[in-house]
């Protein structure tokens, strides 16, 4: 795969430093709460307003927002607050009036990215516009997916480019609205190094208590921004009123995030050398340990098998896993993690006890016992 080119934003007076942060509504709905929004942003020094004009829902039936008719607000937006205007884009005529209209950043909607067809013909559509498009991750959990609508939107002639990680769906009950699985706009990142990647906690999260969390951690991961969704009456807004917070809120919640150093390089060495030394030393000591445990392991295999009882000993594990664990709580660990730990080293342990138990064939035991 060659690597697409990759060029910063050319938006006068916008910087892509860290964060990048990028908010407005989920939908415009009204002149007035578009307006309103974006004076209370642009106060806080926001830059890049969003909102759905086009909104694609799941189920029929629910607000599917005001389309063209939202355009004139965000030329209004633009003329009294200076902020730059982005919506999203789901089809050829969608491109066609936002640029029309002068909105200067578009985003492709999870929706959309799933579908190559829609992708390319959006890409289409952009070919010889000189504007920033986003593309955030389809719904399902495929990076392919992925790469190939921001290859699509890059071989039109689009440099100026962004990734939006928003989350991927799941069958199975969740906290998240989306499961954030990290891995993979990390691997995004490994893949494609040059792309700005920005993180919407809105729709991982689903609801305002998560926002905070889910924002750090894309920090902590050195990605680029955060877009979130505000609104100057949350509770009463169109469409995901639970995850959107008010101007002020996310202006408090950015404040209050930490914004680590990328490298490495910039802390002093001596310090995270001296640790990484002792975890190496511990994770040595760590297999030195489990070699003993599981010699013993097999003693007490060969011992089941002398005398002829089954490897599982129930009540022997439960009493194990019973007494590890509440050591662990009365250090301070984490039980589920050190009950992960123990039911795989049982799991080991049993599987050796197996193989010494079966290894016994035409009546000479063939089991040596390691030195
Ligand atoms: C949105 O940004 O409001 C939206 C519809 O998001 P997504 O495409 O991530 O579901
Ligand atoms: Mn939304």
């Amino acid at each position: 795969m060659k690597n697409i080119e990759v060029i910063p934003w050319k938006l006068e007076g916008f910087d892509m430093k860290r964060p990048i942060i990028i908010a407005g509504p989920c939908s415009a709905e009204t002149e007035e709460q578009t307006l309103q929004t974006a004076r209370e942003l642009a106060a806080f020094g926001i830059k890049i307003f969003r909102a759905g004009l086009w909104k694609p829902r799941t189920r029929p039936g629910a607000f599917e927002g005001v389309g063209v008719a939202g355009l004139p607000w965000l030329q209004k937006v633009k003329k009294e607050t200076g902020m730059y205007v982005g919506v999203e884009v789901a089809n050829a005529n969608h491109v066609f009036e936002a640029l029309k209209y002068g909105i200067d950043v578009l985003w492709i909607g999870a929706r959309t990215t799933a579908n190559p067809f829609a992708v390319q013909e959006i890409a289409d559509a952009l070919k010889g516009a000189n504007i920033p498009v986003m593309v955030k991750n389809p719904i399902n959990p495929d990076l392919d997916l992925w790469v190939g609508a921001i290859e699509r939107i890059s071989r039109s002639g689009i440099k100026q480019l962004a990734a939006i990680h928003r989350g991927f769906s799941t069958y199975a009950p969740s906290e998240f609205r989306n499961h954030p699985q990290w891995l993979i706009p990390m691997e995004l990142r490994r893949r494609m190094p040059q792309i700005p990647i920005i993180t919407d906690p809105s729709h991982i999260s689903g609801n305002r208590s998560l926002l905070r969390e889910v924002s750090q951690q894309a920090m902590d991961l050195n990605f680029d921004g955060l877009i979130v969704e505000t609104h100057i009456r949350p509770d009463e807004a169109w469409s995901d009123a639970k995850q959107q917070i008010t101007p002020q809120q996310l202006h408090e919640m950015v404040d209050s995030l930490q914004y680590r150093k990328p490298k490495i390089e910039d802390v002093p060495r001596t310090v995270l050398d001296d640790l990484r030394v002792k975890i190496d030393d511990i994770d040595n000591q760590l297999i030195d340990l489990l070699k003993d445990r599981m010699k013993i392991s097999k003693e007490i295999g060969l011992y089941k098998l002398e005398n002829n009882i089954t490897i599982l000993q129930s009540r022997r594990y439960n009493e194990v896993i019973r007494d590890r664990n509440e050591k662990a709580n009365r250090k301070g660990l984490n039980i589920e993690f050190v009950s992960k730990i123990f039911e795989t080293i049982h799991e080991e342990s049993v599987q050796l006890q197996s193989i010494v138990m079966n290894s016994k064939s035409n009546g000479s035991f063939i089991y040596k016992q390691q030195p």
